[in-house]
């Protein structure tokens, strides 16, 4: 099913509420030593649903999405992916960690870029592609090898395979950064201000790979970001996180040119 058909059927299904979610959140909390950073986080993302995170700074967006890749633990809560538990309380309230096969099984399912690119700066831009597919999936070289020219193809560096990271620019190693996630077909693609440590002449090549990749992939998307623009553009849902909780959310034309909500309205104030 192409990506619009399917994001058709779920957007517009009287019964989307029975399409089983991605990726859950169900009474998340989060704190750092006396820091309560995320207090109660309830979040759905369906299959192929493209979500945007905005908020102000420090306000845990990062550490939603670092929690959905098991780089951060919940203090409290349930996090699901794909129907599988990351972690949930006991009766007891003892937070449970998934055993470590399921956690390597649930995170073949997400693909995640950084703000800070985070390549392996001794690896060829190839290199760092077929590098996860070879060692956490136990694919062969060679269709490693094949599926990752294809990628850095289609983020358009297929020229530049044998380069090493120092030798491109900010915005072709985010690129590479889209190409490495991609290479996983994973189920889902979380993207954490991947513009904001790029000089503005590169941002709207890293822009136009996502849109590309939006517009094509059956993936879920979830985008931190504080391009309030292209979230306007791409995204099917907006989630505002304030205060450590979601203080609203809904389609871009809700959240973003219609709320009334007036910590809402005073952050977006500072993009216009
Ligand atoms: P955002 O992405 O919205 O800017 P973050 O999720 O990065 O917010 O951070 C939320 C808060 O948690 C901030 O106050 C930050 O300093 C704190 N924080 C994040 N990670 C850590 C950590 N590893 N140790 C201590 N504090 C942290």
């Amino acid at each position: 099913m192409s990506e619009t058909a399917l994001k058709e059927k779920i957007l517009s299904s009287p019964s989307q509420d029975s399409i089983q979610p991605i990726a859950s959140y169900k009474d998340v909390y989060k704190s750092f030593g006396e820091v309560d950073v995320l207090k109660g986080i309830d979040l759905e993302i369906k299959p192929a649903e493209k979500v945007a995170l905005i908020g102000p700074s420090g306000s845990g967006k990062t550490t939603i999405i670092r929690m959905l890749m098991t780089l951060e633990e919940p203090t409290a809560g349930e996090i699901i992916v794909n129907g599988q538990n990351l972690w949930h309380m006991e009766r007891r309230r003892k937070l449970v960690r998934a055993n470590e096969s399921h956690l390597r099984e649930v995170r073949g399912d997400i693909g995640m870029v950084f703000q800070h690119f985070n390549l392996f700066p001794h690896m060829t831009i190839l290199e760092n592609c077929m590098s996860a597919p070879i060692h956490v999936k136990g694919e062969s070289k060679e269709m490693a090898r094949d599926y990752s020219v294809e990628m850095l193809n289609k983020v358009g560096l297929g020229d530049k395979l044998e380069n090493y990271p120092s030798q491109l620019s900010g915005g072709q190693k985010q690129r590479v950064a889209m190409a490495r996630a991609l290479v996983m077909r994973p189920k889902i693609m979380l993207f954490d201000e991947v513009t904001s440590a790029l000089d503005p002449e590169l941002v709207g090549e890293v822009l136009e790979v996502i849109r590309q990749i939006a517009k094509e992939g059956e993936m879920a998307m979830v985008l931190v970001t504080h391009e309030m623009d292209f979230a306007q553009e791409i995204a099917d849902r907006v989630v505002f996180l304030d205060n450590g909780v979601i203080a609203e959310q809904g389609t871009p034309d809700e959240v973003l040119m219609h709320s009334e909500n007036e910590r809402l309205v005073s952050f977006l104030s500072r993009f216009r």
